[in-house]
């Protein structure tokens, strides 16, 4: 099996467009006058996500390395997209059951149950949803009354705040570190516990960190759940992509399952981004009001997707494993890359991010993403965008082929030299902070 990547699709018209259209709608100066009635408040008080905005610059520009875009850089494998075309020509073009096809849900049941000893009611307690995205939106819309709280680490996956928000909830960031490999501890956790706590979100492993979280500390965030009565929703959409140690479903923990919402997909672990496929697994009176919601929303997930969905959990393992060994020698060699330029990078034990500190050139991580995609046209996310805790790094995803990585760190090691090397620059003199390089067996 030969694995492909995106490049060897032209795919950069689709990409283009895509890009315009979302920039002629994000951009407040191009619309009309509008002099009605406000719109709503909740959605325009939002910001626009800080990852598309540099995506979008880049996107403007030639010649630009990508580390930018949360997306694997392989087509989706063969098998499955040839599964889709089978069933296109067969005429699968219906609506499916609101759940999602009985046969999909019966292979994410047995996964889950075989793979984490997770295990779900096929018929009752799964449901086939767009993407880990409406995942998110569903379970908070259904966990949520106006003003409850949810605790969110800080810094997370940009969706998360705005998801909460949107269901009338507040999102409360709870601080993690990279001194401690953004570990999510208890006691960080109980002091931003309030009477309006509702719920907690874990990403594991996360975006834009990498960080996974032991089983024991996940089963401490269990255990003060049930002592405080709050939900749990778990987004494992990165649980094949862990590298160091071992994935622990939410769900199968002592204690966790009457009160914790799993959330997958399809996107990350198949290269499936544009299917749009992913599921909720929950106890079945949340189940049954996630379904309601879907039911009246979405009606049902793509009919194409879900069987490509079925292909992929059923046949695709091989392909899974060739990308995830792919990854894992991405990983190895962009994150030493990272240190030996000078920017300190802790392990990431998942996912396919480096989050480096970026403190000791003395630049805002939005200062040291702006100049660095300007003056070597290499795209980065600046930490800030996912938190306050994510300020001082930038998150690069690697996601993408060896010899742009090699370049990409000929190019950022340059410019780290040339920043810090600017005459009153002296920011750089004792600021940066000491990672603590977590060891390859402990998984914090
Ligand atoms: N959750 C996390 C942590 C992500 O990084 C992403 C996408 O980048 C999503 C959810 C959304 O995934 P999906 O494509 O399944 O909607």
């Amino acid at each position: 099996m030969t694995l492909e990547t995106k490049l060897s699709l032209d795919n950069s018209e689709a990409i283009h467009e895509q890009s315009v259209a979302d920039v002629s709608l994000a951009t407040p100066s191009l619309l009309p006058a509008f002099p009605r009635k406000p719109l709503n408040t909740t959605i325009s008080n939002c910001p626009p996500s800080g990852i598309r905005r540099f995506f979008d610059i880049a996107q403007t520009m030639e010649n630009v390395i990508s580390l930018g875009v949360g997306e694997p850089d392989f087509v989706t494998p063969r098998r499955i997209r040839e599964a889709a075309i089978r069933a296109l020509d067969h005429g699968g073009t219906t609506y499916t059951a609101n759940a999602g096809l009985l046969s999909l849900r019966k292979s994410i049941c047995k996964n889950l149950s075989e793979r984490y000893n997770a295990h779900y009611n096929p018929e009752t307690e799964c449901v086939v949803t767009v993407g880990v995205s409406e995942g998110l939106d569903l379970a908070f819309r259904v966990l949520l009354n106006p003003g409850d709280e949810v605790l969110v680490p800080d810094p997370d996956y940009v969706s998360y705040a705005p998801c909460i928000e949107f269901a009338g909830g507040i999102a409360v960031p709870v601080p993690t570190s990279a001194k401690d490999g953004f570990r999510l501890h208890a006691e960080a956790i109980e002091a931003a516990i309030t009477p309006r706590t509702k719920a907690l979100l874990i990403g594991s492993p996360a975006n834009p960190t990498g960080a996974t979280q032991s089983r024991e500390d996940l089963q401490k965030l269990v255990d003060m759940a049930n002592q405080h009565d709050f939900y749990l929703v778990s987004d494992e959409i990165y649980d094949r992509l862990t590298y160091l140690g071992e994935h622990t479903c939410l769900g199968s923990l002592p204690g966790a399952r009457d009160r914790t919402i799993v959330l997958n997909g399809f996107s990350k672990a198949y290269a499936m981004t544009g299917w749009r496929v992913g599921y909720t697994c929950a106890p079945e009176p949340i189940s049954r009001l996630i379904l309601r919601m879907h039911q009246y929303t979405m009606l049902c997930a793509p009919h194409l997707a879900q069987i490509a969905a079925l292909e992929a959990l059923d046949h695709a393992e091989e392909d899974v494993q060739a990308m995830i060994a792919d990854y894992a020698l991405r990983r190895r060699f962009f994150v030493d890359g990272l240190n030996a330029i000078g920017l300190d990078c802790g392990e990431p034990q998942g996912a396919f991010y480096a989050f480096p500190l970026i403190k000791s050139t003395g630049l805002t991580s939005e200062e040291f993403a702006e100049r660095l995609l300007m003056e070597e046209r290499v795209a980065v996310v600046p930490g800030g965008a996912f938190g306050k805790c994510g300020e001082g790094h930038v998150r690069c995803s690697y996601a993408t082929s060896m010899s742009q990585l090699t370049s990409a760190l000929e190019k950022t090691g340059r410019f780290v030299e040339r920043v810090k090397a600017e005459p009153g620059n002296s920011r750089n003199v004792n600021v940066s902070e000491p990672v603590t390089i977590i060891a390859e067996n402990h998984h914090a």
